[in-house]
């Protein structure tokens, strides 16, 4: 049986590690105040990241994505929104010895809750990540409506029909298929410090949608959507948000600790060098695209966009692709005009001085 594993958090990462290590075999336990907690977030993932052992019925719809930055992209890629409710119970947890209490204390070894249990194995603290004013977040509002004129997945539309000024903080739609009929449409900023407030989310994504002959009645199911991209820090066996897992460009983790899952069951190390050489250069990206002027950013879209597919790829997923990462941000500088070259560079010149 080996060690224990020990579980602190059952979001989407605590949740995968403990499932597979009870696959393993191994003796289980989780913890968290509210264990029985639904998930209702609608998650996705590029498909090509996601693990072979993940049940294919946890997925609602599939599809090969546009973005629109300047113009129009087709990405050659299959991207694929999760039945979150089949995700989480397709994570199941038989055998596995549930705590519902909050851990207070965690290291590599050890586990205090405020409930006074004490339990020692290999710990998992897959807590998450809280908000904090130091960390940039993602915000977004979005609804769920008849998928209207929506003919494919819409993984970035950066057009400026959202009713925003071009110098105010930009916003962009994300649009995915559920089902045959609906569509989720969700106005979102991708990063900011801080972010925009849902209120105005929820004004462009209204104006937006009447531009474009989607007229809502106000019942429409709601997402609202808050969370870090910045912070986590590797090591002290934290994993998922809470270890850094999330992509600073995307805001995604839940592909990466899916496919990291067996990694952190079977010992092995998720941070090797290489991985943190490209999580250290992702969030430089991070700091570039936030000091980039509003109007910009669709630009640096149209750029990144416009790059070969394999360099979009090595930059947006896996975590320690060091040479594909380096390629794509050469290759994304060099492509840059030199208005925004000038911006990414005086970026990184600032924050070296910090
Ligand atoms: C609406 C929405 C849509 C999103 N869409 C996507 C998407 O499409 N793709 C994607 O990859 N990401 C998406 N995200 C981001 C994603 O939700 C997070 O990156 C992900 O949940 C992080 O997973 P985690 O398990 O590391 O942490 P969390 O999901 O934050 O889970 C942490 C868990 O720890 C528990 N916990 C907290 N404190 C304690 C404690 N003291 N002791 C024990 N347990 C504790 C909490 O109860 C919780 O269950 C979305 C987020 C939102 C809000």
């Amino acid at each position: 049986m080996g060690v224990e594993v020990i579980v602190c958090g059952l979001g989407p990462a605590g949740r995968a590690v403990a499932h597979r290590a009870l696959a393993a075999g191994r003796d289980v336990t989780v913890i968290d105040p509210h264990p029985d907690r639904v998930w209702t977030p609608t998650y996705a993932a590029w498909a090509d990241e996601l693990p072979e052992w993940l049940d294919s019925g946890v997925v609602a719809a599939v599809d090969a994505p546009t973005a629109w930055a300047v113009g129009e992209h087709r990405i050659d890629r299959v991207y694929q929104v999760f039945d979150t409710a089949a995700l989480q119970s397709a994570l199941t947890l038989d055998g596995a010895t549930v705590i519902a209490d909050r851990a207070v204390e965690v290291d590599a070894r050890e586990v205090r809750t405020a409930g006074g249990l004490t339990r020692t194995g290999q710990v998992v603290d897959a807590r998450g990540l809280a908000r904090s004013a130091h960390r940039a977040e993602q915000t977004a509002y979005g609804v769920v409506s008849a998928r209207g004129e929506l003919a494919q997945t819409l993984f970035m539309d950066w057009r400026l029909d959202n009713g925003a000024d071009p110098d105010d903080p930009p916003s962009f739609l994300y649009a995915v298929p559920l089902s045959a009929d609906t569509a989720l449409f969700e106005e979102t900023c991708l990063a900011g410090r801080p972010a925009l407030a849902p209120e105005v989310l929820r004004r462009r994504l209204e104006h937006r949608l009447r531009a474009r002959g989607i007229a809502l009645t106000g019942a429409e199911p709601v997402e609202r959507v808050r969370f870090p991209v910045q912070g986590g820090t590797p090591g002290g066996g934290r994993f998922g948000a809470a270890g850094g897992l999330t992509h600073p460009a995307t805001g995604y983790s839940v592909a990466a600790a899916l496919a990291a899952a067996d990694t952190v069951v079977t010992g092995g190390t998720v941070w090797t060098p290489r991985a943190r050489a490209v999580a250290a250069l992702r969030r430089a990206g991070l700091r570039a695209l936030l000091a980039l002027p509003p109007r910009e950013v669709p630009v640096f879209f149209e750029v990144f966009f416009g790059l070969p597919a394999p360099l979009q790829l090595s930059y947006l997923s896996g975590h320690s692709d060091l040479g594909g990462t380096l390629a794509a941000m050469r290759a994304l500088f060099a492509d840059l005009p030199p208005n925004l070259r000038r911006a990414v560079v005086t970026s990184v010149i600032g924050a070296s001085g910090r």
